[in-house]
């Protein structure tokens, strides 16, 4: 049977070549870092070398970067350090949207809880904010918008360079979580007028457990945790120069496979769109347009998604039915709420979230197997039922 992996948005392969030049880190590399002798040496100056690349890839200063566990640590220490800045200057208002990964939500959500006031920006039918809306929502006392670049369930993009742009010409800090825009989309943090980003290397081909965390130099940036001096005290523990070489490769391939990469990857998007349209009662969810160049999101009446999911499943086809995070649980995803679907229309959602491993053959076994599913659940479904008996009546 054909094995297809189509949830590259929970997490991708790591590539061959990033794997290559991991592999030495583990082995005869094994020096710490820190240690003044050659072997520690080695292992320091590649991971030098990988901040150089890495700042290259987003337009910074290698000295503005800081590696973290992920997305999920680095979008923490935003928060708390734009909290902690804000609580100096008597700033205790906090702007983000409904539709963050819970690594951010969350980490408002307990900001929330310890006093900061939280304006939840909608995002309306198409996934994206709106300009005018946020503008009106920044106050004297307004210590952070985050944005999220590129929303991991539905796939929107949003006008970062547009939001960085309004929050320098207010005076308030602005960071994204580019968790699921490093690598497949253009980063830029001058030009976008970015003060702190995210980012995590296993969503671009690169390792689980390491990410980086960017951080403004005229921003001030408080330690999450203290030890020693590594990551210049700001984020102390012993590096691990595998995963820090490993990501900086991966972040270097891809961005530099982007301009021929990505349109490959959306136009099998966008195929596999046209496809599952054809579905009676299916919606594309999220922007027709502006979405990430690997990312398909539908829902299909009267079918749930977990039961699609374990059914693709069967036919070899590994897809999600929102975030990993909250598959487990039975709530429908906060992201599909937030969009307005209703709940029994949230809970029947599926994700395809394509690489540029994914061939046409890939999208062509999909659209092959993903109707008799969809067909086969209705027949069994109560709510199909019901909803047919409607359109007759
Ligand atoms: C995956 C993801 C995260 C979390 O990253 P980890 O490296 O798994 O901690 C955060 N935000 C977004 C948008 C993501 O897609």
């Amino acid at each position: 049977m054909r094995q297809v992996y189509a949830d590259n948005a929970a997490t991708t392969a790591v590539s061959p070549h990033v794997l290559e030049v991991m592999l030495p880190y583990f082995g005869e590399f094994y020096g710490n870092p820190s240690s003044l002798h050659s072997f520690g040496q080695k292992a320091a100056a590649a991971m030098e070398d990988a901040k150089k690349t890495m700042a290259a890839c987003l337009g910074c200063d290698p000295r503005e970067l800081y590696v973290t566990a992920g997305g999920t640590e680095s979008d923490n220490w935003a928060v708390v350090n734009a909290v902690r800045l804000g609580e100096k200057k008597g700033k205790k208002h906090l702007i983000t949207t409904r539709f963050e990964h819970h690594a951010l939500l969350h980490t408002v959500e307990e900001m929330e809880k310890q006093g900061c006031e939280v304006t939840w920006l909608d995002v309306h039918e198409d996934g994206l904010v709106r300009m005018d809306e946020l503008e009106k929502a920044i106050r004297p006392d307004t210590a952070l918008v985050s944005v999220m670049y590129a929303n991991n369930e539905i796939g929107t993009v949003q006008p970062v360079a547009e939001i960085g742009r309004l929050c320098r010409e207010k005076g308030v800090l602005f960071h994204t979580d580019a968790t699921q825009a490093a690598g497949h989309l253009h980063i830029d943090v001058e030009e976008q007028c970015i003060d702190m980003l995210s980012l995590s290397a296993h969503k671009f081909h690169g390792p689980k457990g390491v990410g980086l965390f960017y951080c403004r130099r005229t921003v001030a940036l408080y330690n999450m945790i203290f030890g020693g001096g590594q990551e210049r005290g700001k984020r102390p523990g012993t590096e691990s120069p595998a995963l820090i070489v490993g990501m900086a490769t991966a972040l270097k391939d891809a961005c530099d496979a982007m301009a021929e990469d990505m349109p490959k990857v959306a136009a099998l998007r966008d195929k596999l769109i046209a496809g599952l349209s054809l579905i009676p009662r299916s919606r594309l969810n999220g922007h027709p347009t502006r979405r990430l160049p690997g990312n398909v999101n539908f829902a299909f009446e009267g079918v749930e998604g977990e039961s699609l999911l374990l059914n693709l499943d069967m036919k070899g086809i590994a897809a999600s039915s929102g975030s990993a995070c909250t598959s487990g649980s039975l709530d429908p995803s906060h992201v599909l709420l937030s969009i307005g679907l209703p709940h029994e229309v949230a809970h029947g959602s599926l994700r395809l979230s394509l690489s540029h491993y994914t061939t046409e053959e890939d999208v062509d076994y999909i659209l092959q197997e993903t109707p008799p599913v969809v067909a086969y659940l209705r027949d069994i479904s109560p709510v199909w039922e019901r909803l047919m008996q409607e359109e007759q009546a």
